[in-house]
């Protein structure tokens, strides 16, 4: 028989789609899942066999049960969840891409508790009246930041945004040279400022800008100073910026509003835990700030979300704006960031309460004490010619706070058996039944312990394994 027949003998015995779909073989899944995503999946699974078949890689046709195999292997992979758990062993606390903030377990319960039912968002309990939503954080955030007033909106960007085209479009916005910055995810200060109305006036130079840049700058036009967090960088050497206290003395003579961007939302001072200084909320409103803005769910440790905190007036105008109905939080992110808040009115426990909080200020016997226990677990399950290692190394803090600040940290190395490549170990860990998301460098699969809860390390040590063993 020559190949062209045996080809086309084995092309002709491959089920149509309609027969394999009404075949025994494809029952339960036809039952289990929606038609129409089986088809897709048959007609796939069909082609994918015919390929395969003209590719001369196969000789026979596939039978009804191998083809209804692959079919379910592919419906599974495509309706699996695509937003999974994952453990953090990349070092950096406030991870974007791995979703900030991890939330404290009270704020979990709030969510459990008021969303899976109604919940009075907008009813004022008492007098049976329409209230607003954001009167169910304003007056934590009053107390915990000095702060008159108080809006939630989705993100930092969309606060910006909303203060920015609330207070000052049409009018001027002077801001240093040196914080014209972008964060990463497109918010670029510039661009969040043409598209909020506001004419931007650059002052000073990228590293030096006083007091007298400001004042020279300002005319009946300006509506206000934005200061802006540089956030993810810092300029070191010759370098000077006014305060938000002399600015403040400024602003509050020229009739003007400071605005001030601080990104983070530190509301405790994490020197408290030896490590550097960020500037919280109630600093920059003691200073005199007008309207800070800032996030919820980076070192605050809560929900994405974005606060507008400072003086009664501008918050109100901000709220009143037709833009910040665009920009409204749901019930889901006010139980959280509710419940996050209130564990900031003990400040004896918020360290150990708020996820983020607790990791920055883990000292670091703590995390040698737990990367030894990963490291042994690794090593009593690792093939031969794996070669383990434990470190010391930095993490971060990340999400724009403390640019450059090193927290020191303990890591577990993991050099693969020959043959086996650390980007493939990362990707298997990535992908596997738990997901792991490590660093990868000089060969080496790099856990730091930092990020690591204390009860992750078992499904950790798992994963490694797995993804060793293959
Ligand atoms: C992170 C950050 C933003 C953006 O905040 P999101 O919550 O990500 O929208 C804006 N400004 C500064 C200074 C930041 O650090």
């Amino acid at each position: 028989m020559s190949d062209e027949k045996r080809d086309a003998g084995a092309l002709a015995r491959l089920p149509q789609v309609g027969a394999l779909m009404d075949g025994v073989a494809a029952a339960e899944l036809v039952a289990r899942h929606p038609r129409a995503l089986v088809k897709e999946a048959a007609r796939r699974a069909i082609d994918e066999a015919r390929k395969t078949l003209l590719g001369g890689e196969m000789a026979a046709a596939p039978s009804a049960e191998v083809l209804v195999a692959r079919m379910k292997e592919m419906l599974e992979g495509e309706l699996a969840p695509k937003l999974r758990a994952v453990i953090n062993a990349t070092g950096v606390i406030v991870h974007t891409g791995l979703g900030r903030a991890p939330l404290a377990g009270e704020a979990m319960e709030a969510v459990a508790r008021t969303a899976s039912g109604y919940c009075n968002l907008e009813i004022e309990l008492a007098e049976g009246r329409r209230g607003h939503r954001y009167e169910i954080v304003e007056d934590l955030i009053r107390m915990l930041t000095g702060a008159e007033a108080a809006e939630v909106v989705n993100n930092n960007a969309a606060a910006v945004m909303l203060a920015l085209r609330a207070l000052t479009a049409g009018r001027k916005v002077l801001v240093s040279r040196g914080q014209l910055i972008e964060i990463g995810g497109a918010f670029r200060l510039p661009d969040i400022m043409a598209e909020s109305g506001c004419k931007l006036v650059e002052v000073g130079t990228t590293n030096r800008t006083r007091l007298e840049d400001y004042e020279r700058a300002m005319d009946e036009e300006t509506a206000a100073v934005l200061v802006a967090h540089p956030s993810n960088y810092k300029i070191v050497g010759f370098h000077e910026e006014p305060g938000i206290a002399e600015l403040a003395e400024l602003t509050n003579r020229a009739h003007v509003l400071l605005i001030h961007d601080l990104g983070s939302g530190a509301l405790v001072d994490l020197a408290k835990y030896g490590v550097a200084h960020e500037p919280t909320v109630q600093e920059s409103l003691a200073d005199g700030a007008d309207a800070v803005c800032f996030s919820g769910d980076k070192l605050l440790g809560g929900p994405q979300a974005g606060i507008i905190a400072g003086r009664r007036e501008p918050v109100q105008i901000a709220r009143r704006h037709p833009m910040a109905r665009a920009m409204r939080v749901d019930k889901m992110c006010l139980a959280a960031l509710e419940a996050t808040l209130r564990l900031y009115l003990d400040e004896e426990s918020v360290a150990e309460r708020v996820p983020v909080l607790r990791a920055i200020s883990a000292p670091l016997p703590e995390i040698r004490e737990r990367a030894g226990r990963a490291y042994e677990a690794i090593m009593s399950v690792a093939p031969a010619g794996a070669m383990i290692k434990i470190d010391d190394e930095t993490a971060r803090v990340g999400g724009g706070a403390m640019p450059e600040y090193d927290l020191p940290s303990v890591v577990v190395k993991i050099w693969p058996p020959e043959g086996l490549g650390a980007e493939e170990v990362a990707r298997r860990l990535r992908t596997g039944r738990t997901s792991v998301y490590p660093r990868v460098a000089e060969g080496a699969v790099v856990l730091d312990m930092r990020t690591v809860g204390e009860g992750e390390i078992g499904a950790l040590v798992e994963a490694v394994a797995a993804a060793l063993h293959g």
